[in-house]
């Protein structure tokens, strides 16, 4: 059986028609095949991999980690250097409130956690989610899921959960006494990259803030850089009492993590003891990548570059065919006017050598979330031939 065949067969699937591509290299922006084939990476590994595939300064810290120690213990009990080195230059790059780091495996786990947190610290049971949001896969996850497509086989979920619409001020009312948390997409990015309204963040914040209920802000997608700013929060003026994060923070190792004060995490130590554990979270290999990408998106200065390449983007992106072009930073959405239109240019695309995707509320949409270094030269040969592709079609 080829490669292809035995995927197929034994790795477990998500789709009928996974894209099956046989990646066997990837470096900076770049990613290649089993016959050699050259691929422009669009996506980034769907936000993972910002700073770009296996960066020098990441690929030796994860050896030199190797060369001392893997799992040694399950999360919370040693002092593990990498975590408590990532832990201490996160928190000095977050508002002095977010102090306090709980490292998962996952995105899904951070969503968990922070969940759990929340209905811990108020007491309360609530928690309130947004259509089109996306905080994870698993159970407690699924249920704040803003779609009830993808809800609806999965029943019973968990009871006392509420949505409400992303941008509208008239719903913030549903937010109460009896609200553990609202969970937000910073800036939405299932939805198709859907930026919050001038002032509707505050709104929300203050709401919150008046009700006694935790703002959690997941930036596991949108954060890391992506926008120009470290934390997409930064640029509408509010702070979370829990931000989520994952996807890019272990340099394309598998990390993801909630993070809050002090006083509120220190609710998982006692009543009862032991209120949140696993096995896996902040693994010491997975830390030491983190932290390495961090670095390097510190001191190679790559968010400075990001507003001047979403333009870029932009200025190219224009085409009969496209009806739309919603951006922040280097999160971008390509509207065409069905699912139909866009799998066409995605397949055709493959067949040129640019790798892309769709999302998962907007079908429609072509998803451009390319490495944060990704050259202008790549994004003109990219761009290209998104173009020709589309020109192909008249
Ligand atoms: N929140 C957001 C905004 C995400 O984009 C994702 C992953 N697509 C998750 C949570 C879940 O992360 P993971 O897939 O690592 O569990």
């Amino acid at each position: 059986m080829t490669n292809r065949q035995l995927f197929l067969q034994h790795v477990g699937q998500t789709s009928e028609a996974p894209l099956c591509l046989n990646i066997v290299r990837a470096y900076g922006s770049r990613m290649w095949d089993a016959e050699g084939k050259e691929y422009l990476d669009l996506i980034a590994g769907i936000c993972v991999c910002n700073i770009g595939h296996r960066h020098n300064n990441v690929v030796e810290a994860i050896k030199k980690q190797v060369d001392e120690y893997l799992h040694i213990m399950v999360y919370g009990e040693l002092v593990e250097n990498p975590q408590v080195q990532y832990a201490k230059l996160l928190t000095d790059y977050l508002p002095a409130s977010l102090n306090a780091v709980f490292y998962t495996a996952s995105g899904s786990e951070a969503t968990e956690g922070a969940m759990k947190l929340a209905k811990r610290f108020t007491g309360r049971s609530q928690i309130i989610s947004f259509k089109n949001s996306y905080h994870g896969s698993t159970q407690g996850a699924l249920s704040i899921m803003g779609s009830e497509y993808w809800q609806q086989a999965y029943r019973p979920l968990l009871p006392d959960v509420l949505q409400m619409r992303y941008n509208n001020f008239e719903d913030l009312h549903n937010i109460t006494d009896r609200t553990a948390c609202v969970v937000a997409e910073t800036v939405q990015a299932e939805a198709g990259v859907l930026v919050p309204k001038d002032g509707w963040l505050l709104a929300l914040r203050n709401r919150c803030t008046q009700m006694g209920t935790l703002l959690v802000l997941d930036e596991i997608q949108c954060g890391f850089g992506r926008n120009g700013s470290f934390w997409a929060f930064e640029q509408f003026g509010v702070v979370p009492d829990i931000l989520l994060l994952g996807k890019a923070l272990g340099g394309g190792m598998p990390l993801g993590a909630f993070v809050s004060a002090k006083n509120i995490m220190d609710h998982f130590t006692f009543n009862p003891v032991l209120g949140h554990i696993n096995t896996f979270g902040g693994h010491p290999v997975s830390c030491a990548a983190g932290m390495a990408a961090f670095n390097v998106l510190l001191n190679e200065k790559m968010m400075d570059g990001i507003k001047n390449k979403e333009q870029l983007f932009r200025s190219l992106l224009q085409h009969t065919l496209i009806q739309n072009v919603s951006s922040f930073g280097l999160m971008i959405a390509v509207e065409f006017d069905s699912f139909k239109t866009n799998k066409k240019v995605i397949d055709a695309l493959i067949v040129q050598g640019v790798f892309t995707d769709w999302f998962l509320f907007a079908a429609h949409a072509l998803r451009i979330s390319p490495p944060l270094n990704m050259s202008d030269d790549d994004i003109k040969i990219a761009c290209g031939k998104i173009i020709d592709v589309l020109d192909s079609f008249h």
